[in-house]
């Protein structure tokens, strides 16, 4: 399976202004990711714009986009604060094509239908199964099936000028997948909830410019936590959630200088912190790559990686990631 089929991008609307731009700046900052070579037009045209509303147990939703339009990823924050956080950064919810769901656990899936609901040009991007364990296990509306746009792993679908690809993941939800994301040249991976790297993760995540990863504990908080024996065994297990050093050997493993910004996700709150994931991921990332410098994204032409880990409830800046030359 090949996620390169179409790379033969268009933007049919290009003529038209862009919808926002880093000078229309509303209250939310933007972050000007990697400042490449390529002319103006198409750097512009082929960064991927990222912002995540909030990401962990609690509830996880990001938006990736470009200069026209884009979807979410997950249903697990409230539509206001999806909706605000966009606008801040000049976003309308009609340049918000579709809902991309990875699985169906509450935290990914509380919001769905409300979303669908005042948005009523919104679309669900999910596989049948999801669709299914989603109306099964959640107090849900069924009008969501009306919404419904079916997604089958490994099968490649189109929003705007994107390409997306999903995957299989090892979790304990209903049909969990990954996304591989494809804009012109540009590539994104994506996986949030997943107990171990599997073969379809390990190629997914090969050859990526940007990441949003899974790293869910630090192993010896969590051993050493007061969760109760049974909850430690099913994080733990291979259906369970990703640990910062097993995620850490996973971007470790796949870095190349073109791989500029990792988004680490779905923190604990109780066996984690941002400060520990990011430790660990230096420690590994570093042993492998010693020549290898990470910056917080604050100062991205001094360093050769960004590694953010997401906040759990504030939504981050606006991240206008651009693919090195
Ligand atoms: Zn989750
Ligand atoms: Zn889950």
């Amino acid at each position: 399976m090949t996620t390169c089929g179409k790379n033969q991008l268009t933007h049919p609307d290009s003529g038209h202004p862009e919808l926002f731009s880093p000078e229309e700046l509303g209250e939310r900052p933007v972050v000007a990711a990697t400042k490449c070579g390529m002319t103006e037009l198409s750097g512009r045209d082929e960064a991927i714009r990222f912002m995540s509303f909030g990401s962990g147990s609690s509830g996880n939703c990001s938006y990736v986009g470009d200069v026209r339009s884009g979807f979410l990823i997950d249903a697990g924050v409230e539509g206001a604060v999806v909706e605000n956080s966009l606008r801040a950064v000049g976003i309308p919810m009609t340049a918000v094509k579709g809902i991309l769901l990875t699985h169906d656990h509450g935290d990914h899936v509380r919001y769905v239908y409300s979303l669908l609901r005042n948005h009523r040009h919104l679309l669900v991007y999910c596989t049948p199964r999801v669709l299914n364990g989603m109306l099964r296990r959640h107090s849900l509306s069924r009008r969501v099936k009306d919404y419904h746009r079916a997604i089958y792993k490994e099968f490649e679908f189109t929003i705007g000028n994107f390409t997306i690809t999903p995957f299989e993941v090892i979790h304990d939800g209903s049909d969990n997948c990954g996304f591989h994301i494809r804009h012109g040249q540009t590539t994104m991976a994506v996986a949030t909830d997943l107990g171990c790297v599997s073969e379809r993760v390990d190629h997914y995540f090969t050859g990526v410019n940007f990441m949003m990863l899974e790293s869910n504990y630090d192993r010896e908080m969590l051993l050493t936590g007061g969760y109760p024996d049974y909850l430690k065994a099913r994080i733990e297990k291979e259906s369970g959630h990703l640990d910062n050093a097993a995620s850490a050997r996973l971007v470790a493993d796949k870095w190349h200088s073109g791989l500029t910004y990792v988004f680490l996700c779905h923190l604990s709150n109780d066996n984690n912190t941002p400060q520990q994931a990011l430790k660990t991921h230096a420690e590994i990332i570093r042993e492998a790559h010693p020549e290898l410098t990470i910056g917080d994204g604050s100062q991205e032409n001094l360093t050769d990686l960004q590694m953010i880990a997401l906040p759990r409830f504030a939504p981050t800046p606006l991240y206008i990631l651009r693919r090195k030359p």
